[in-house]
């Protein structure tokens, strides 16, 4: 099998709360399986391989995220042709954000986004700060963190990743968290979230074996302890 091609966008500037850990997390579990994987970072001015099986993106401030907005923004239409093609996605926070149409910071600084997910951002003065866990119909509970000041809206095109507790998530409000559309997903946990979230995990590799016509059965792996990470995490105060 050709390995499964990672691409990381941005691990410089987009990696405020350590979520290359999920390229980590992907690449390990891969390999523990005998599974050939490739793992190919992509820094402003790289090109971008189309070929991707699995995108990953992480968090990052507001400047970091100005920093690389005219780069983002110029590979909208790769990451939508991407997208639309069934890559799997997995954009953390401000990653997610620019997945969507844009990112309006507390100063009132417009960050362009690329319109793949059909969402929009606004910052608001209170930052929605603290662990979480989210219930999702594809890949059980996630757990992680969130630290954001911006408040997510989603559209039409998209539809929630799971649900949440009252004042967190998406915006605080509406009890989503995340927005999902085809093989792309946008979430505001950090941890880096895959760590905690082992099935998750199972389940974006699954999604890129499947698009590409590969049987989608995963040797299992002894997660005890990520599962004991995850139920010590969810008992933390927020
Ligand atoms: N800068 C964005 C916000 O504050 C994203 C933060 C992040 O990626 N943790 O909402």
């Amino acid at each position: 099998m050709n390995p499964l091609k990672l691409v990381h966008l941005y691990p410089r500037e987009m990696n405020i709360y350590g979520d290359t850990g999920n390229v980590l997390v992907l690449r390990k579990r891969l390999e523990w399986r005998r599974l050939p994987v490739e793992v190919v970072p992509v820094q402003v001015g790289d090109p971008l391989p189309t070929d991707a099986d699995i995108v990953l993106g992480g968090g990052g401030q507001d400047a970091a995220q100005g920093d690389i907005g005219a780069d983002f923004a110029a590979r909208g239409a790769e990451l939508r042709a991407m997208a639309d093609d069934g890559v799997v996605f997995l954009a953390i926070c401000g990653t997610y954000q620019m997945l969507g149409h844009e990112f309006v910071t507390l100063e009132g600084r417009r960050i362009e986004g690329v319109g793949v997910l059909d969402v929009v951002t606004h910052g608001r003065p209170e930052r929605l700060i603290g662990n979480n866990s989210v219930e999702t119909p594809d890949a059980g509970r996630l757990v992680g963190y969130e630290n954001h000041s911006g408040l997510t809206t989603l559209g039409s095109g998209v539809r929630p990743l799971g649900t949440t507790q009252p004042g967190r998530g998406n915006n605080g409000k509406d009890g989503t968290e995340g927005a999902v559309r085809d093989n792309v997903i946008g979430t505001y946990l950090h941890g880096p979230v895959l760590a905690k979230s082992p099935r998750f995990a199972d389940d974006l590799v699954r999604r890129a074996l499947r698009r590409r016509g590969e049987a989608d059965e995963l040797e299992p792996l002894d997660d005890s302890l990520p599962e004991l990470a995850a139920r010590v995490a969810v008992a933390r105060p927020r």
